[in-house]
């Protein structure tokens, strides 16, 4: 069996399009309107020659009473099925009360984690993505999944954590 990388964050943090991102097509479904993907989707994906299973996680409705509790539900469970996490924060948002739930998930399971700073589209969010420390999971990957910026970067981290 492939080794398996966890996609996991809140709700419209763009997930879905690092997903598509990695695996070089439109597959994974994004939508503006966030709440569009399944539960959890596996795709086979590879990079620097090595394949792995990358699964999606989503489909929880933004501000709806019960979202930050669905989050965690779905993230223990990507988590438990996970070799290693790759952790998504919108750089532009910063860490909220959802986030640093999750957090506490990914102490709790131990398992290898790769912090994604996304929406780092340009030079000027880089300081934002670097507040992302205060998560206490290690060094943020300024990335930008709509335009490729920092992925290749992101993606090495994520192949010595798996
Ligand atoms: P998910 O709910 O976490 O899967 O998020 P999606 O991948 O569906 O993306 C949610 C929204 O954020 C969409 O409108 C994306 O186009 C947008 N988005 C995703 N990544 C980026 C990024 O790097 N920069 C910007 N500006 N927008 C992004
Ligand atoms: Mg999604």
């Amino acid at each position: 069996p492939l080794p398996v990388l966890a996609i996991v964050g809140r709700p419209n943090v763009g997930k879905s399009t690092l997903v598509n991102r990695i695996l070089g097509r439109r597959e994974a479904v994004t939508e503006d309107k966030p709440g569009v993907t399944r539960d959890r989707v596996s795709y086979t994906a590879e990079w620097a020659g090595r394949s792995f299973t990358v699964v999606d996680t989503g489909g929880w409705e933004v501000d709806v009473a019960g979202m930050e509790a669905r989050v965690a539900e779905q993230a223990e469970i990507a988590i438990s099925l996970a070799d290693a996490v790759l952790f998504v924060v919108d750089a532009t948002v910063g860490p909220t009360a959802t986030d640093e739930r999750v957090v506490r998930l990914l102490r709790k399971a131990g398992k290898p984690v790769v912090l994604c700073a996304n929406k780092v589209d340009g030079p000027r969010v880089e300081a934002d993505a670097m507040e992302l420390w205060s998560l206490g999971l290690g060094e943020p990957h300024p990335v930008s999944a709509l335009h490729g910026r920092g992925t290749g970067d992101l993606l090495d981290a994520a192949m010595e954590a798996l």
